[in-house]
């Protein structure tokens, strides 16, 4: 439902296809209202001009606007897996939420922030050009992009979770309350709320005989609903990973391999016995130092297996996703997320490996829970 359109700092933009005609949507509504509106007695070719380069404009600036959270997020050492402008703004997809609310706060804010910068950006040369009359065309692009980032950074704010006003909210939330979860909920219910509210002003604007004005609204108002319920359905499965510890689900039946093993060894004793692509690596006293994987392995000529050790080929445990028996299970997941791994490596306080999580033992337990609910309800 979208195409990719490039790359920017190692992140796919994708365009979903409600944008491509709200491209259509939006020049056609500048041309034929909303510049005419504040630039009239201008020909119909300079409408269009204003009507496609506002257009632009707006998709620039909902990309800027993303690419504020996505810098942020990448700083913080969070993975971005892709931008998506869409009808309504964009949608940075984030693969972890952050548990840190002040980084929250900061990375949340940094979006309607940058939209408020780069309104003023555009105020400034639109005073300059409508001070010395340097002509209509430029003057209404100029205005149209300083009152659509301010639009974009005010509508944002609005605390309707999962907006980024929302998002600052629960940051805040979990600064008093300190319980990441209720702090959710209630910011979702609040963001559910505003969502009713939109929808009830939409309503009326629409028996007011106002009929795109009120559609419009009614679908911003559904589209934040469907935005906050989605979150509040996470809850209990967030809440329940809470209170489940690694060590609970953790695999600990781990095939291991020494790190002065040879990748000839490694090939015929792990790969083709095991049929597995990826190996822990431990040291003689049982310390997780790195994990090996078919794909490094293939890299280095076959002659050389005979005299390479996979201490060489590894991947060093500093890259690796490595917790403790004792973490949460909630937190394992969002680590999976962050660090796009599928395992995590389960170590004890001298480092000895004891076990291994994987992103299947963390759903098994959501599994479990539909079950348990199923019967109960029986
Ligand atoms: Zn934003």
């Amino acid at each position: 439902m979208s195409v990719r359109i490039g790359k920017i700092r190692g992140i796919p933009i994708r365009l979903h296809f409600t944008l491509i005609l709200a491209f259509f949507l939006i020049s056609w509504m500048l041309a034929t209202n909303f510049m005419p509106f504040y630039f009239p007695d201008l020909s119909q070719t300079e409408y269009a001009i204003m009507g496609f380069m506002g257009s632009v404009i707006l998709f620039i600036s909902v990309l800027v606007h993303e690419l504020a959270h996505s810098v942020l997020a990448i700083k913080y050492g969070v993975q971005v897996k892709q931008i998506i402008l869409f009808l309504f703004g964009g949608i940075s997809d984030i693969s972890s939420e952050l548990k840190d609310y002040k980084k929250e706060m900061k990375m949340a804010f940094a979006g309607p922030l940058t939209s408020f910068l780069v309104a003023a950006a555009f105020a400034l040369p639109w005073w300059f050009v409508s001070n010395f009359a340097l002509g209509k065309v430029a003057e209404g692009i100029l205005f149209y992009g300083a009152i659509v980032n301010l639009v974009l950074g005010v509508f944002n704010l609005v605390p309707a979770f999962p907006s980024d006003g929302g998002r600052m909210l629960r940051a805040a939330l979990v600064r008093r309350k300190r319980d990441y979860n209720e702090a959710t909920r209630l910011a979702a219910k609040i963001g559910v709320g505003i969502s009713y509210a939109f929808m009830g002003f939409g309503f009326l604007v629409l028996l007011s005989g106002s009929f795109v004005s009120g559609i419009w609204i009614l679908l911003v108002g559904w589209f934040l609903m469907s935005g906050a319920q989605s979150y509040l359905a996470q809850i209990p499965v967030s809440e329940l990973l809470s209170k489940i510890r690694v060590r609970d689900i953790m695999n600990t039946n781990v095939i291991k391999v020494s790190d002065k093993i040879t990748l000839s060894d490694l090939s015929e004793g792990y790969f083709r016995k095991y049929l597995k692509s990826t190996f822990p690596v431990v040291d003689d006293d049982g310390r997780l130092v790195g994990a090996v994987t078919l794909g490094r392995t293939m890299e280095v000529s076959q002659e050389k297996w005979g005299a390479t050790l996979s201490s060489q080929v590894m991947i060093p445990a500093s890259e690796l996703a490595v917790m403790r028996p004792d973490d949460k299970a909630d937190d394992a997941l969002m680590k999976m997320g962050a660090k796009r791994l599928g395992k995590i490596m389960v170590c004890d306080e001298s480092g000895r490996l004891v076990g291994i999580v994987s992103k299947t033992d963390i759903l098994g337990v959501e599994m479990e829970r539909q079950e348990y609910l199923k019967a109960f309800k029986k």
